[in-house]
């Protein structure tokens, strides 16, 4: 459910008109709201309440500094994956000690850093990973705290590029080479053996999978419990949202309605799981990034031409793949809606960016609205995956991301000015320096 709403026809983020916000910062533009990041951390905290639990937000999902400190302020942790993560963490004044450290690819000065600030556990996806955070740790006279990544081999009958729970994908330590691995772990003198995790999949619709998959790793964790004396058991992250009927997830009572029922939400998915982990009497960690901030934000766009081509109708819009890859990356769905409500004629659109690939859309032949140049469009539930795989393909800035709490706006991260898109960059030496080296258009 999310705060984006039509008021007397006007689509509002919160208690604020979206269209004031595309006329004061420009288009393409990414909208957050603050009540709905909340609103979404609160149920899964409540849902959660009968363990003890902690909520790891996925910082990749979203990272800007504004939304890290919202949910530090809600007392979350969080799931980094790089350097920057841990650091970005940090500015936005979240406690490193309660970060967890993923992925399978974990440098030495990673791996370093992390120490240093102090996380609570490096999920650990390898052997060899093991013994490099052993010797760093060994160097810089500190325990690691590690727990490894068990691959409990579950299809998480998502999208191929977000099934991370299989033996055919490079995540995690297949499940019956994990015991094997925590002993010889237990030889190596500078790792504290803290937890086990595992993470099946991204954007899952169904509670069965983590159940399965649960089942399947509930019986080891309480093995190495007794063991090792871990303490915690993370079950990742991986909750589906709502990408279909937008708009309607945008009423008050959506949680309630029965649209809600046979969804992934979070009653449904505590109500499966809790029994199962609550006699493991271990701390539950949950690393949830989609679920969090994926209703929580729009893209809004803006039609700068419609275009006929035979058969075909186009609305070519300012923003583009770089902006918001997932339809072009994952084949991903967004509703897309007019700022202002048109009710009346609809036609097949395909809605497309400026960018010179095909790829270079958001949806095809799409039941729209009859809308117009120079209207404004918002494509909903944009705030996981959004902003954070942008890129500046085409020499195309970074667009703005404007956080909203109730009828306040604000700029939490401005538009990249153009000349700090190749800041960074220059001649070779040995190149000729262009004649004068700031022209002015004239
Ligand atoms: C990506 C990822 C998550 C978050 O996934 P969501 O589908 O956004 O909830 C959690 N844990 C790990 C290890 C991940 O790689």
């Amino acid at each position: 459910m999310h705060d984006f709403r039509y008021v007397d026809g006007h689509l509002h983020c919160e208690g604020l008109p979206v269209e004031r916000l595309a006329r004061k910062y420009g288009t393409p533009l990414y909208v957050y709201s603050q009540k709905t990041l909340e609103d979404h951390y609160g149920r899964l905290d409540a849902a959660l309440a009968p363990l003890d639990s902690v909520i790891c937000y996925a910082v990749k999902a979203n990272s800007n500094l504004a939304v890290l400190r919202t949910f530090a302020e809600l007392g979350s942790g969080f799931d980094i994956v790089s350097a920057g993560e841990l650091e970005r963490v940090v500015a936005a004044g979240g406690n490193p000690a309660r970060c967890v450290f993923a992925g399978v690819g974990k440098t030495e000065a990673e791996i370093a850093l992390a120490l240093r600030r102090g996380i609570y556990a490096f999920n650990v996806e390898s052997e060899a990973e093991l013994v490099r955070i052993d010797r760093v740790a060994a160097r810089l006279r500190k325990q690691a705290p590690v727990a490894v990544r068990v691959n409990p081999n579950i299809d998480a009958q998502t999208h191929a590029k977000i099934t991370t729970g299989t033996y055919e994908n490079k995540f995690g330590i297949a499940f019956e080479n994990v015991l094997p691995l925590y002993q010889r772990a237990a030889r190596l003198k500078h790792l504290r053996l803290r937890g086990i995790q595992m993470h099946i999949g991204s954007q899952l619709t169904e509670v069965k999978p983590f159940e399965s998959a649960v089942r399947r790793v509930a019986p080891l964790a309480a093995a190495l419990a007794e063991k090792y004396g871990i303490e915690f058991f993370s079950i990742g992250g991986g909750i589906g949202i709502v990408y279909e009927s937008a708009l309607a997830s945008g009423q008050p009572d959506w949680w309630a309605t029965p649209a809600a029922k046979g969804l992934l939400t979070p009653a449904t998915y505590a109500s499966k799981l809790v029994p199962l982990l609550r006699p493991l009497g271990l701390k539950i960690l949950v690393e949830p990034g989609r679920f969090l901030v994926g209703n929580a934000g729009i893209l809004v766009t803006r039609i700068e031409y419609v275009k006929q081509t035979g058969e075909k109708r186009f609305l070519i819009v300012d923003a583009a793949m770089n902006d918001l890859v997932r339809p072009a990356f994952y084949d991903a769905y967004h509703e897309i809606l007019p700022l202002r409500c048109r009710c009346g004629v609809q036609a097949l659109f395909d809605v497309v960016g400026p960018i010179c690939e095909s790829g270079d859309f958001f949806c095809r032949d799409r039941l729209l609205p009859a809308v117009d140049e120079g209207e404004y469009l918002a494509l909903f539930s944009a705030g996981a995956y959004g902003a954070v795989m942008g890129s500046n393909y085409n020499s195309r800035p970074f667009p703005p991301e404007i956080l909203v709490s109730e009828r306040r706006a604000d700029c939490v991260r401005r538009r990249q000015p153009l000349e700090r898109i190749w800041e960074g960059e220059r001649a070779a030496s040995w190149q000729a320096r262009p004649a004068s080296g700031r022209r002015r258009p004239r």
